[in-house]
């Protein structure tokens, strides 16, 4: 959301189809109707008219209901994690589409009692393949040998055998480990809810995978540590 001339913002928004932008006329007036609908990682439906100046917003309705994630500090620091890690990384229309549908069940996730560091995990997961950088979770990098996994080597890209594990920043994990990641990588949409992961076991191979998100993508998610944080201290 960006301010535009005196009253408008300018708002760009993800949809099933990609990157939509449009002005938002009035929003920063204080009784501006839709202001309280199309906020910051909300999800809604827009209409939107074609003018000669490009799209404009007419109507919104809310889908999310963030209001019930603003008082957990866990639920909005993923919140945030998610609204960063997808504008960061994803830009053409076909990764932001193909991520869409797990970022809209993650948010809509976030409002129920379901693990929100489960949802943060697969999610990035699952934007991370949408912008090519997918880990191989089937076979091992070396030898694409599909047997006696033990570890994963974040630079490689994918999992290790037995046979091949030693090289430099190889990591062996346990076996519940190996299975999240992979879970993450390959859970179709509708699964994405159904089994919930330990937040102390789940928070070690988050931290590994936004070092990796963050050294592929060139650049700091200034919402990584909050996440962190909320996680690791007690409350
Ligand atoms: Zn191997």
């Amino acid at each position: 959301m960006t301010p535009y001339r005196e009253k408008d913002f300018i708002i760009t928004a993800i949809s099933p189809e990609g990157l939509v932008v449009f002005k938002a006329v009035g929003f920063a007036k204080p009784n501006a109707k839709l202001s309280g609908i199309v906020t910051l990682y909300a999800i809604v439906e827009a209409e939107l008219d074609e003018k000669k100046t490009g799209l404009v917003l007419t109507n919104a309705l809310a889908v999310s209901k963030n209001y019930k994630i603003m008082s957990d500090y866990q639920k909005l620091s993923v919140l945030n994690f998610i609204g960063e890690s997808t504008l960061r990384l994803l830009h053409d229309e076909s990764e932001i589409a193909s991520s869409y549908p797990y970022i809209k069940k993650a948010v809509l996730g976030l409002e129920t009692a379901f693990s929100p560091l489960t949802l943060a995990y697969i999610t990035l997961a699952k934007i991370l393949q949408a912008g090519g950088y997918g880990l191989d979770v089937n076979r091992c990098v070396y030898c694409q040998s599909t047997n006696d996994i033990v570890g994963i080597n974040y630079v490689q890209g994918g999992f290790l055998c037995r046979k091949h594990i030693g090289h430099d920043f190889d990591v062996v994990l346990t076996p519940d480990k190996l299975n999240i990641i992979r879970y993450a990588f390959l859970v179709p949409l509708d699964k994405v809810d159904r089994i919930a992961f330990e937040n102390d076991v789940l928070i070690d191979l988050m931290q590994a995978l936004i070092i990796y998100y963050q050294d592929n993508a060139s650049m700091t998610l200034k919402s990584a540590k909050l996440l962190i944080q909320s996680f690791t201290q007690q409350h």
